[in-house]
This record gives C-alpha cells, structure tokens and sequence, in this order.
C-alpha cells in the first residue's frame, strides 16, 4: 500500500479522527501512487495512523476513511457504509408520509465526498471528489443492490468538483430516467422535484424538520416566503393554515414550480398565493418604502460565503436581508431566518440578527434555535460539517 508521511506533530487531527489531511501538513507522498488510489497515512516517526484516499491537485490531499490497520478499503468496506448510513435513515425510511430524504451525508457518514439523496423510487447521486469519482461505477452497483431504485441520477454539476480536477457532471448512472419531475412528499405535503435540472439535487431536503416547524406560526398569517425556490415552506404554511403567501425568488423556474406546487396540494396559487420574480434585496426595500406589512417572514437565502474572505461581506448580506424584514414586521410579527453558509457560525449570525435588531431600532426575542435535519448529521470529529442554522424570532416592540 502506498504511503504518505506528515511533517512532525501533524498527526493530531488524524488521532482526533478529523477526515482531512490538507497539503500543508503532509511531508511526504509516495511518487508510487495515484491520484484517486487508497494511501496509508504515517506519522513522521513512521506508525500507521489512518488510511483514506489521495488527490494532489486538492488542498484536502487526503480524505480518510478507516482507522483500523486491518480494514481494507474494499467492495465490503463500501457497502458497510453504505449500510450504516441506510441504517441512520431507517425511521424515516418507515415513515410513509415523507419519500424524500438524504441517505449518504459525505464526511459526517464516514463516505467523505459522496451524497446520495432519495426521491421516492430514484436516487441521486453526487461525487464531489477524485477518490469518489474512481469507484463510482462499484458505488452504483452497491446502492441499486441496497436500494433497488428505480433509476440513479446523477447531479455532480457543483463546483467543489473543479477544486479535485473534475469537470461537471450529469446524467443517468443506472435503470430509467424520470419522464419528468418526480412527485415526492413530505410530512404529508406534496412536491415535484426536477431531478436533473432543479437546484442541488432537485429539493432543499436539509429544511423538512424546518418547514413543519416555522408552518406552526403561520395559521392566520400574511406571510412572505424569501428565497422560495420551489415554495416548500409555503405549502407547509398553507396546510397550516396561513391566510396568504408570498412566494419570492430570482428563479421563474422556481415560481413557476411553486404555483404547481401548491396546486398539487390543492391550493389556489392566485387566490391563496402570489409568485414574485425579483431580487430579494430590491423587493425587500420597495415594499418598506410602500409601507408593506407581513405577519411572517421566511429568510432561506442561498450560501453568502463561499470561503473565509467572503465572510464579512455575506455578514453585511444576511444584515441587509434582515433589518430589511424586521422593518415589514408589525409588533407580534415573527421572523424565521436561515444560514446555509458554514463559515458563518450559530453565534456570528445570531450577532448578525442583534445587529439588525439595533438598526431597526426594535427589540427581537428568539424563541427558537433551527439547524440541519436528522438526514444531515454532524460528526462530532468533523465540526465542518455543520452548516445551516435558523432562528425563529418575534419581533416584540
Ligand atoms: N427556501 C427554499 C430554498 C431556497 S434556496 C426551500 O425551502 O426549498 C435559495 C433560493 O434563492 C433559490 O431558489 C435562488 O433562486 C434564490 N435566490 C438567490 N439569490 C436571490 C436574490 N438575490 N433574490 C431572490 N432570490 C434569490
């Protein structure tokens, strides 16, 4: 087995179980080995101390699978993953009223690299990495015997890809394509999903717990959805018995899957509902010039920051974004505002918030803290892997 040696006292993370050897920390790469192929990691006083996969061309040389010196990183290693990431989603795999949901969860389900998300009888497949990328062909032989899915889309269109030397990819893997969106539901509610051309994988499946929770403020209320994709949250809103709901987002395709959204589930997308194409930053100030008021806000904005240098200017975004609700909340109004970007921690976006808050010149309770669902676990050794937080809060004065 080729080998890599880290520089002296590097060897904690990998001790800690942390899944990324970055290049900085590694001494010496074996000119044997492949980009792609399995390497045993080394301290520099030579004990074996982890083995996982290579990519030069990555900053994350190595992403670490097993620490077990006699594990071998073979077909069975692969399908026991496999298995016990299944085996995390059995609950809601027993739940009939909810056939969305994500099965792999790369690094924090010990399958670094690698996202498979379940749409009713499809499944989608993301490689984000070289090492994935490789064995890809034995990944889809694994999941269709696991699974036995009616078809496996992939959607590695992201740009992660370029950093690992990859260029963009999507199609089908395995069995029949859907005719076209594929109807799934969740909690109950219903949603099509355009699997090979939609956002992501086709649904922002991290927000279902989210959803049901934020559509508990709703009933009686005038609320805007911001950043509404698909309409998710609105439809759970509806059924929740909200009197109005906005839909606002940059995407017509997004609106226009939205109305058919809450048609599907038997709302009137005119009467009931209202689709606005526009900037969420522009609207947002039209409306408190023309004096607008909702009795509920949704702030699910997309990742502001994308690396370390663009936190500052996504803090000043997610500021902008919510002073700018809080002005169009009434006393009593409630706020449910979200951060999908890593980088900017529980404790910066509430401070982020405080500082709305003070602008404004209102005083905001939060009354309840959100984060990512139970498909999308955090691994105590891999902190990175947390990354979507949200607070409910009511604006009280
Ligand atoms: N809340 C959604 C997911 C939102 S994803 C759900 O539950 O499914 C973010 C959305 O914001 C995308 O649909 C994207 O089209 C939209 N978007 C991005 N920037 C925008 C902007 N400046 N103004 C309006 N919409 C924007």
């Amino acid at each position: 087995m080729p080998s890599i040696t880290l520089k002296p006292g590097r060897e904690k993370s990998v001790r800690n179980r942390h899944p990324w050897l970055f290049s900085g920390a590694i001494h010496t790469i074996d000119p044997k080995a492949n980009d792609g192929d399995i390497v045993d990691a080394h301290s520099n006083t030579g004990q074996w101390l982890a083995r996982g996969y290579l990519n030069r061309r990555s900053q994350i040389q190595v992403r670490l699978l097993s620490w077990q010196a006699d594990a071998a990183i073979d077909e069975a290693f692969w399908r026991g993953r496999l298995q016990r990431a299944l085996a995390g989603r059995a609950s809601l795999a027993a739940d009939p009223q909810t056939t969305a949901y994500r099965l792999v969860h790369a690094e924090s389900d010990g399958l670094p690299g690698l996202v498979v998300d379940r749409y009713g009888d499809w499944l989608v497949m993301q490689c984000l990495t070289l090492g994935v990328e490789r064995i890809k062909p034995l990944l889809t032989r694994l999941l269709v015997e696991l699974c036995q899915p009616a078809g496996i889309v992939e959607r590695s269109d992201v740009e992660v890809r370029g950093k690992e030397g990859l260029r963009p990819a999507v199609g089908l893997l395995h069995g029949a394509a859907p005719a076209g969106p594929v109807e799934i539901m969740e909690h109950g509610q219903r949603f099509l999903v355009d699997l090979l051309g939609g956002q992501k994988t086709g649904f922002y499946l991290d927000q279902r717990e989210n959803r049901r929770r934020v559509a508990s403020y709703c009933q009686g209320a005038r609320v805007l959805n911001a950043f509404s994709y698909s309409g998710g949250f609105a439809v759970y809103a509806l059924a929740a018995g909200a009197a109005h709901v906005s839909n606002l987002d940059s995407s017509l395709e997004a609106l226009e899957l939205g109305e058919r959204n809450l048609a599907l589930n038997g709302f009137d997308p005119d009467g009931q509902a209202e689709g606005v194409a526009g900037d969420v930053f522009q609207v947002l100030r039209d409306w408190r010039a023309a004096g607008q008021r909702f009795d509920v806000i949704i702030l699910d904005p997309p990742k502001f920051a994308h690396s370390q240098q663009q936190v500052e200017r996504a803090a000043r975004a997610y500021k902008d974004i919510n002073l700018l609700a809080m002005q169009l909340l009434p006393p009593g109004g409630v706020l449910a505002t979200f951060s999908c970007s890593g980088l900017v921690s529980a404790d910066l976006f509430q401070k982020i918030l405080f500082g709305a808050s003070v602008d404004a010149g209102r005083d905001v309770q939060v009354v309840e803290r959100l984060g990512q669902g139970s498909d999308h676990p955090l691994l105590l050794s891999f902190p990175e892997g947390e990354y979507l937080k949200g607070l409910v809060c009511r604006m009280t004065g």
